[in-house]
């Protein structure tokens, strides 16, 4: 593997600056790393190889005029295959929208094409954004890096699985219930969901619209920064858009590496972790807490009673929202179309387009939505579920009050095998217990790598929440555990990650 792809993009930036490398190289690698591996990964479902290169080329030409796009002008990024764009297929991990290529592009990528950063390709992940294993995309499951016949987490184990894999030095993701932090969790990379609002939607096929976030998903949290800055902002297209701009959040990152945190109050949700947390999660959680500690934190125990009921108020929402964004997917104007034999109406089209097209959990999601929003059931299920939603941003606004940033493990297992929960679907639910109270609050997360659980080898992450708003400080915190882990460990985790060399072949 070429060293350079084991560079971070903050690193890049300065070797394209210097004029060490070029854009097309830096892409190329990329390419030749996808090539070389991700017939054993997968991790993508479109490979844009010649329109990267273009892209690639023209950064080159713009660097050598002088006329820079943006801080990451020539750094390649992957994008989830949930994120339209124009020229490139975008599917959703779903049969209903094979082949599919969007009109128009999301406001992210779009932002991603005026910064100048060639886009490598579409990533993998469970259909529609619903599943945390990658498993449930209608295209075959991604695998995770470290270990070959585990699951990458999801909904978006691809772009996780892109970045581990050293495929990608970038990539987006979109988070409903964690879908960015758990499988950066599982995979030993980093990944934000930033506060609701804090970056458009416009062109994120909706799963759940009062939930999804889009959110960066990358090697190092500084990294994360500079992605986050380049695609966050207003959007008019967007009416839940935030109106103000947040702080920079590479100024924050800069700042929190320097690692003193003296003066920050750290609490920890009592709530989550304890019985049912594997032993391994626990341990390198805990070592966190001390080196945050150490730093000049202050760490106290803080109590969100309400999170325990969080997975079901989420299983309600989400799936009632679900039901009714996925009623779109008709036949009637784009996606695939099944017409049964002799004289279909409309509504058989429907049907049978529908039953071919969507997978076993989407399905099951429908129902589930369709069931709670019906009349007589909608106070007892849909209404609850939202009452909860306001105890548990209840119990962050309390928790808030008390201390600058929440902290837990971000899942309660390292990887699972392939295959082991894809039966259960609610063993598969429980792995989003840590990453849904925010997403059912609006509050901005990130999740970092602490280390490897000792039963097995696999990459722990280590979760950090702050109020609306507040996304710096995630980026100061993060940048300062991060860096005080690495003096340890003397290296990023992921160079510890199998080399996967000739994988494909
Ligand atoms: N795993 C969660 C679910 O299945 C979250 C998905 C997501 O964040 N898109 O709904």
């Amino acid at each position: 593997m070429s060293d350079l792809l084991k560079k971070s993009a903050a690193e890049l930036v300065e070797l394209l600056a210097a004029g060490e490398i070029s854009s097309v190289a830096l892409t190329q690698a990329c390419l030749d790393r996808i090539a070389e591996v991700d017939g054993t990964i997968h991790a993508f479902l479109h490979i844009n190889a010649e329109g990267a290169i273009a892209e690639a080329a023209a950064s080159d030409a713009r660097r050598l005029r002088g006329e820079l796009l943006s801080p990451l002008d020539g750094v390649p990024i992957a994008v989830k295959d949930v994120l339209t764009t124009i020229g490139q297929p975008t599917t959703c991990g779903s049969k209903i929208l094979e082949g599919w290529i969007p009109p128009y592009d999301a406001t992210v990528v779009r932002k991603l094409r005026e910064g100048g950063l060639p886009i490598l390709g579409k990533t993998n992940m469970d259909e529609f954004a619903m599943g945390s294993s990658t498993e449930h995309s209608a295209y075959g499951p991604t695998a995770n890096p470290w270990d070959i016949t585990r699951i990458p987490g999801g909904s978006g184990g691809g772009s996780a699985a892109a970045v581990a894999a050293f495929e990608a030095p970038l990539a987006l993701g979109t988070d409903t219930g964690g879908s960015i932090r758990q499988p950066g969790a599982v995979t030993g990379t980093v990944g934000v969901k930033p506060t609701y609002g804090a970056i458009s939607r416009y062109g994120l096929v909706a799963m759940a619209n009062s939930l999804d976030q889009v959110g960066p998903v990358t090697r190092t949290v500084l990294d994360s920064a500079l992605l986050q800055d380049l695609v966050g902002g207003h959007d008019p297209l967007d009416s839940t858009s935030l109106p103000e701009a947040l702080p920079s959040l590479a100024d924050a990152a800069r700042l929190g590496a320097a690692g003193d945190l003296s003066g920050l109050k750290v609490g920890v949700i009592k709530e989550l972790g304890g019985e049912g947390w594997q032993p391994g999660v626990i341990t390198r959680f805990d070592e966190s807490l001390e080196l945050l500690k150490a730093a000049g934190a202050e760490v106290v125990e803080v109590s969100c009673p309400s999170f325990v009921h969080a997975l079901a108020a989420y299983y309600l929402v989400m799936p009632c929202e679900a039901s009714s964004n996925l009623a779109k997917f008709d036949a009637m104007r784009y996606g695939l179309r099944v017409t049964p034999s002799g004289d279909p109406s409309a509504e058989d089209v429907m049907r049978a387009s529908r039953d071919a097209g969507f997978g076993d959990e989407v399905k099951r999601r429908i129902i589930l939505g369709t069931y709670a929003l019906s009349s007589g059931y909608y106070d007892a299920y849909y209404a609850s579920a939202q009452k909860v939603r306001t105890l548990i941003q209840r119990d962050f606004d309390a928790a808030f009050a008390q201390v600058d940033v929440l902290v837990s493990p971000t899942a309660p297992t390292t990887a699972w095998k392939l295959g082991e929960k894809l039966d259960d679907p609610l063993a598969m639910y429980k792995g989003d217990l840590a990453t849904i109270p925010a997403n059912l609050a609006g509050v901005p997360g990130i999740s970092l790598p602490a280390g490897l659980a000792d039963e097995d080898g696999l990459p722990v992450g280590f979760q950090i929440l702050a109020p609306a708003r507040a996304d710096d400080r995630l980026y100061r915190v993060g940048a300062a555990l991060e860096a005080l882990l690495e003096k340890q460990w003397g290296a990023p985790l992921l160079s510890q990650a199998p080399a996967l060399e000739g994988a494909s072949k």
